[in-house]
């Protein structure tokens, strides 16, 4: 068997690697292993997040990660478009696995192994250490293991938040200084769909159809047609197709409380159920998580405080399960956009930056469903608001 490592982390995408830095940036002084079971860590992906998302403290060890940045943002509904001055902010897949690798070149505590998948051989309990193996039949232990192996299966009482974005060389200027993370102006169909842009350079933009569904199902070819429809009406003349990536993001209606751990095993990142249950999103989640954390890691009780942090998050976004309701059955398909078009019609930046970063206050939440309904109350929203699993 190896030697010991503080931590092993089982799965090299963004929640391991984000913590393995941290961690060893901000002083942790005991190996740590991540072992991905692809050839390059953090998958394909764009991982955008609000500045605001971001606890203040940490943002100087995230800072140095980031790849592109806009200091506002855009949405735009039929009846409304406004600029959000809130920074927004963007890291590429392929440029965090470079900066880890190189991190872990230079800093001899942190080991990275891809190609093997691991699989947890002896779990163990709180007072042993617990053993992974990999494909090659390599045995490894270390004080805890984390789990952190992304999206996990799809539970019944989920909509899907769904896209295919399709990054594009095009051969004129775009005109677009800055993101447009929602255009809602676009046929409604399936749910509420919106178009959302990152322009990356004058010439160079991340296009994603994104749409706000009860089923998983994602017709790629037709989506990408529908993109490239888009950029045509937009005057946008597409050299290249450089990049595609997809996602089929769990957004529950109701959730189960995270179970209490009993042994070495910690779940982070998706597989914890550490993101936005309304945006999907879990960058900043788990980066806020990773830098809490941080100063128990020795700790003995270190499964009581990671669990109860994950209580505490799951609690925070109970008010977020109950309004992802209105986004996915209140009113007709066609006209689910209203629900987003009025808060932003409505709230204010500071209101908007706390229902990105899951820290709506009591007055927020009052003000998110005070005022004119954006829609008749409707029977299904009722029945499917009676009956949502019963969350504990
Ligand atoms: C296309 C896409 C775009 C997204 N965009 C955003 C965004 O803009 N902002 C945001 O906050 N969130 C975004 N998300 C949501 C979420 O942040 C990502 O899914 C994120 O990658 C989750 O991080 P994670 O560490 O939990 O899992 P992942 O990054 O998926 O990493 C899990 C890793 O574990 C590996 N693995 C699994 N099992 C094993 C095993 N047994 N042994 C070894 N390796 C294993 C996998 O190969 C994978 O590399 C996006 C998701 C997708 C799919």
């Amino acid at each position: 068997m190896q030697h010991p490592y503080g931590f092993i982390f089982i799965g090299g995408g963004l929640s391991s690697t984000l913590a393995a830095y941290t961690w060893l940036q901000l002083g942790y002084d005991k190996p740590i292993l991540i072992i991905e079971q692809n050839d390059h860590l953090c998958g394909n992906h764009t991982w955008s997040f609000n500045q605001t998302d971001i606890l203040i403290p940490a943002w100087n060890t995230l800072y140095p990660l980031i790849d592109a940045s806009w200091k506002e943002y855009q949405v735009k509904f039929p009846k409304i478009e406004r600029t959000v001055s809130i920074p927004y902010h963007t890291l590429f897949s392929n440029s965090l696995s470079a900066k880890i690798q190189f991190y872990a070149n230079k800093n001899p505590l942190l080991h990275i192994l891809t190609g093997q998948k691991a699989t947890i051989l002896q779990r163990g309990s709180i007072q042993s250490n617990p053993v992974i193996i990999t494909q090659d039949k390599k045995e490894y232990s270390a004080e805890w293991i984390i789990q952190s192996t992304g999206q996990n299966t799809i539970d019944s009482d989920t909509a899907y938040q769904k896209f295919v974005g399709i990054e594009v060389s095009l051969k004129s200027d775009a005109n677009l200084s800055n993101p447009i993370v929602m255009d809602a102006t676009v046929p409604q169909k399936d749910g509420f769909r919106f178009m959302y842009i990152l322009p990356f350079t004058p010439t160079n933009l991340l296009i994603e159809d994104t749409y706000y569904s009860l089923n998983s199902k994602l017709d790629v070819p037709t989506i990408i047609t529908e993109i490239k429809n888009y950029a045509q009406n937009k005057n946008w003349q597409i050299n290249t197709i450089d990049r595609q990536e997809k996602g089929v993001l769990p957004i529950p209606l109701s959730q189960k409380k995270p179970a209490p751990i009993t042994d070495k095993v910690l779940p982070l990142g998706m597989h914890a159920n550490l993101f936005h249950v309304t945006t999907g999103y879990s960058l900043a989640t788990n980066y806020n998580f990773i830098w809490q954390i941080y100063p128990h890691l020795k700790d003995k009780h270190l499964h009581i405080l990671w669990h109860k942090k994950l209580l505490e998050f799951y609690q925070s976004m109970r008010f977020y399960r109950v309004m992802n309701h209105f986004l996915f059955i209140a009113g007709k398909t066609n006209k689910r956009y209203r629900f987003l078009e009025v808060f932003y019609q409505r709230q204010k930046e500071s209101e908007i930056a706390r229902f990105y970063a899951g820290t709506n206050t009591l007055q927020d939440k009052i003000r998110i469903f005070s005022g004119k309904a954006p829609f008749k109350p409707s029977i299904y929203l009722l029945q499917s608001l009676l009956g949502r699993r019963k969350e504990t």
